[in-house]
């Protein structure tokens, strides 16, 4: 077996939450038992939103919990050339086009339909599917959008997409985490082939007009070129790998295995956010907390240090 290379990914856009602490967790201790490498990628495309000041937080917590990562440490926004030219090749391809409809042309669009008793599809995330401007905007209006450079998403198109890819689209999902936080060579590899379903997912966002990438098309663009050869993330994201093997396979990159774990949620059942007001592992660190208390929080329980 060549040496695995796991990669934890989170992004400096809010304090981390006992969500990430899990999943640091996990990543660490899969590299630990299976003799693996651990890589850190902050993935920060969002400039607006993630600030230099949480990233160093994020990295202080991050250590605190016990992490252990290979430097340098790949920041996303240093390799927005690399995304570029992943999304030339899907435009060269004939896959990607512009979108104009802004959040609320489609909100408005979906309303209309459903108050006429025509529900519309939406994706794992509960977004309306992209509806295509020619069923939105009337007469000239794409023509005034294009002339006057107005903002838009660029889309990848599914169906076209779909219709370049051979034979079954699927990917290797390692058994549920019962042994996750110790795993032992024969459970971490007895995992089984599920189908991709990424036609769910409609038109997905590729780029925007002022970000020249999104989380989907980076995040496989890196996975590739770190090796990642183990995906390991929350349940959260279990959905989206169905799109993120479909780019591996039009961009020709070489496929990681995928684990997705359980997540951590509150007391009513709600998975963490870094937006709600759940402790950040910062206002816990500060508050004195132990690092093996942190970690009992969320079912790992360790000895002593
Ligand atoms: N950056 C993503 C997040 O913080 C995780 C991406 C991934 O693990 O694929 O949710």
């Amino acid at each position: 077996m060549s040496q695995p290379v796991f990669r934890f990914a989170p992004s400096p856009n809010g304090h981390l939450h006992l969500g990430h602490a899990l999943s640091a967790y996990l990543n660490q201790a899969a590299a630990d038992a299976l003799g693996g490498r651990l890589l850190l990628r902050i993935e920060n495309i969002d400039q607006a939103r993630c600030t230099p000041e949480l990233e160093r937080q994020m990295l202080e917590d991050l250590a605190w919990l016990g992490l252990r990562w290979e430097t340098p440490v790949v920041r996303q926004s240093e390799h927005f050339h690399l995304y570029a030219a992943a999304l030339e090749k899907l435009e060269r391809r004939g896959l990607a086009y512009r979108g104009y409809l802004t959040r609320s042309e489609i909100k408005q669009f979906v309303a209309e339909q459903e108050a006429a008793g025509r529900p519309w599809p939406r994706d794992p995330d509960g977004a309306p599917l992209y509806p295509g401007d020619a069923a939105v905007l009337a007469g000239d209006e794409l023509r005034r959008r294009l002339e006057s450079d107005a903002p838009y998403a660029v889309r990848l198109d599914m169906k076209a997409a779909l219709e370049q890819v051979k034979g079954d689209l699927t990917w290797w999902e390692g058994p549920s985490e019962a042994s996750a936080d110790d795993p032992s060579e024969t459970e971490w590899f007895a995992g089984k082939r599920v189908p991709a379903e990424p036609a769910a997912w409609g038109d997905v966002v590729l780029a925007r007009k002022d970000t020249p990438t999104s989380y989907h098309l980076s995040v496989v663009v890196d996975d590739a070129r770190q090796s990642v050869t183990d995906v390991l993330r929350g349940r959260d994201l279990y959905e989206a790998t169905s799109v993120h093997r479909l780019l591996q396979v039009l961009l020709d990159l070489p496929e990681p295995r995928y684990r997705h774990h359980r997540l951590v949620v509150d007391e009513t059942g709600r998975k963490l956010s870094k937006s709600s007001r759940d402790a950040s592992l910062l206002d816990l660190r500060l508050a004195g907390m132990k690092r093996t208390e942190v970690l009992a929080k969320v079912g790992i329980h360790q000895v002593e240090e």
